[in-house]
């Protein structure tokens, strides 16, 4: 790796995707502080939640927001920036920007724009709890947050009974009891992977059927973020 100094600066008019820690501050890569001090602005999801990483690396950048419900004007004026030359870093609150958080949509209207866009690659729930599941990561398919509503999340898990490969989902810990309750369900023989608090102080893996560990979690509700993970058919 060639010293620091003598690396080529960021390239202008670049929107930089940076990821940042799921959980552990261990886990920023040295890439994104870099791209974080030499940028023109950060664009966050959360500034304050963003404010308080760039304070402990003792980063100091302009910082504006962009989230779901601003990410249309947000975008406009950070195409304009792009297109004069400002490099762009985009963090959200955790992990790769665009899985499952505001993101996808600056991405796709910069690209249309001809602009350049560059991951800078790191922490991703995703990978961190598929790699820890120890099931099969040949063939998965990430299906994230399932609709809020009864019959368009039914509608949604019953077409993912042929798909092939493990099924990865995101679940916040108010409706994991009814996430498990579903997949009992639907999946009633497969093996489950509950990936909880990832890269943190708690972090647990509970593997079972939907049935099985729906009774652990009568023993003692979990609290905190998780992965779960359904094992193929
Ligand atoms: N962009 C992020 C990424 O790359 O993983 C995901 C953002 S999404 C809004 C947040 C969800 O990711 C949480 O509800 C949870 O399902 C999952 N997640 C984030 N951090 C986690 C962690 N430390 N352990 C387990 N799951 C986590």
């Amino acid at each position: 790796m060639p010293p620091a100094d003598s690396r080529p600066p960021l390239t202008p008019g670049t929107l930089y995707l940076v990821a940042t820690p799921i959980g552990n501050l261990e886990d920023i890569t040295l890439r994104a502080l870099r791209v974080l001090r030499e940028c023109t602005v950060i664009a966050a999801e959360d500034t304050r939640r963003t404010g308080q990483l760039l304070k402990h690396f003792d980063l100091h950048k302009p910082l504006v927001s962009c989230f779901h419900f601003n990410e249309a004007r947000r975008g406009d004026e950070l195409l304009d920036r792009l297109r004069r030359g400002d490099t762009v870093a985009l963090v959200t609150d955790a992990g790769s920007p665009g899985i499952s958080d505001p993101g996808v949509r600056v991405v796709q209207r910069a690209l249309a724009a001809g602009l350049r866009v560059e991951a800078v690659p790191g922490p991703c729930a995703l990978i961190a709890g598929l790699t820890i599941s120890g099931l099969p990561t040949d063939e998965f398919h990430f299906v994230g947050f399932l609709p809020h509503k009864a019959g368009q999340r039914q509608r949604r898990l019953d077409r993912l009974q042929t798909v092939p490969g493990t099924l990865v989902f995101y679940e916040s810990p108010f409706r994991i009891e009814r996430l498990l309750t579903e997949l009992r369900e639907v999946f009633p023989e497969r093996q489950v992977v509950l990936a909880r608090e990832l890269t943190k102080k708690f972090e647990e893996r509970r593997q079972g059927t939907p049935e099985e560990l729906l009774a652990t979690l009568r023993q003692r509700p979990l609290k905190g973020e998780f992965v779960v993970l359904v094992s193929p058919a």
